[in-house]
């Protein structure tokens, strides 16, 4: 099959680096060299961020499944991403969700928009919603969600997604301009939020009404 040995390359990688069983089974099913522009396709299973236009990126290999991880994903949950960008992270969480699970993945950019949902489409997923809009304010209209996957950095944690999280909900976002940190937000069951430092995190600006503002040329 086309590109299997260097993902099987990747993936032994990820998995030197600690990435849990669940996480790298997906990983190998999902093909990346699918979600990144043709001209891009040969460097697909390189571990690093890659343009996919629009002065956006897909996430690099590594960041994906360690956020895969901090979430704890599970078969059936209801999961908001925002940021669909090229689609890949919202594929590999739906390998991990299975068929009985389902995604709304929200992006600001109509052109990307569009790519993700044809990524999808072309790699088989059929569990994932690809909705245009700004996911600063999060998707109330399919809240509340079992788990928030925020894929692009934010000034500080927007309140609708805290309060479109379900109780026992699990969220990761990264936060910060220039020097970003990356946060597990978890809600208990009686609805307590608690707030954990991961880590240093490199992502494109969150822009919208809980984001970054657009016109502001520092923050893209
Ligand atoms: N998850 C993506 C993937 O797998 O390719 C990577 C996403 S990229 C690092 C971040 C994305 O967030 C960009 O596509 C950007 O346009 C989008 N974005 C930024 N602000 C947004 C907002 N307020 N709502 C929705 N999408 C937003």
């Amino acid at each position: 099959m086309e590109y299997e040995r260097e993902r099987t390359l990747l993936i032994r990688s990820l998995a030197e680096q600690g990435v849990s069983e669940r996480t790298l089974k997906a990983m190998k099913k999902v093909p990346r060299h699918l979600f990144v522009p043709s001209i891009h396709a040969s460097r697909a299973y390189v571990d690093s961020p890659l343009p996919i236009g629009h002065a956006q990126t897909i996430s690099a290999p590594h960041m994906v499944a360690m956020m895969c991880d901090l979430l704890e994903l599970k078969e059936g949950q209801k999961i908001l991403e925002i940021g669909a960008g090229s689609g890949y992270n919202a594929a590999v969480m739906a390998e991990i969700i299975g068929k009985k699970g389902q995604i709304y993945s929200i992006e600001r950019l109509e052109k990307l928009a569009v790519f993700a949902h044809e990524n999808l489409e072309n790699a088989g997923y059929s569990n994932v919603e690809v909705i245009l809009g700004d996911g600063s304010l999060g998707w109330p209209d399919n809240a509340p969600y079992d788990r928030i996957c925020v894929t692009a950095s934010a000034p500080d944690t927007p309140h609708p997604l805290i309060e479109q999280l379900k109780p026992g909900g699990i969220m990761v976002i990264p936060e910060g301009e220039g020097y970003q940190r990356l946060y597990i937000i978890r809600k208990s069951p009686d609805g307590e939020v608690t707030k954990q430092d991961w880590g240093g995190v490199i992502f494109v600006p969150l822009v919208g009404h809980h984001g970054f503002n657009p016109y502001d040329s520092k923050r893209g």
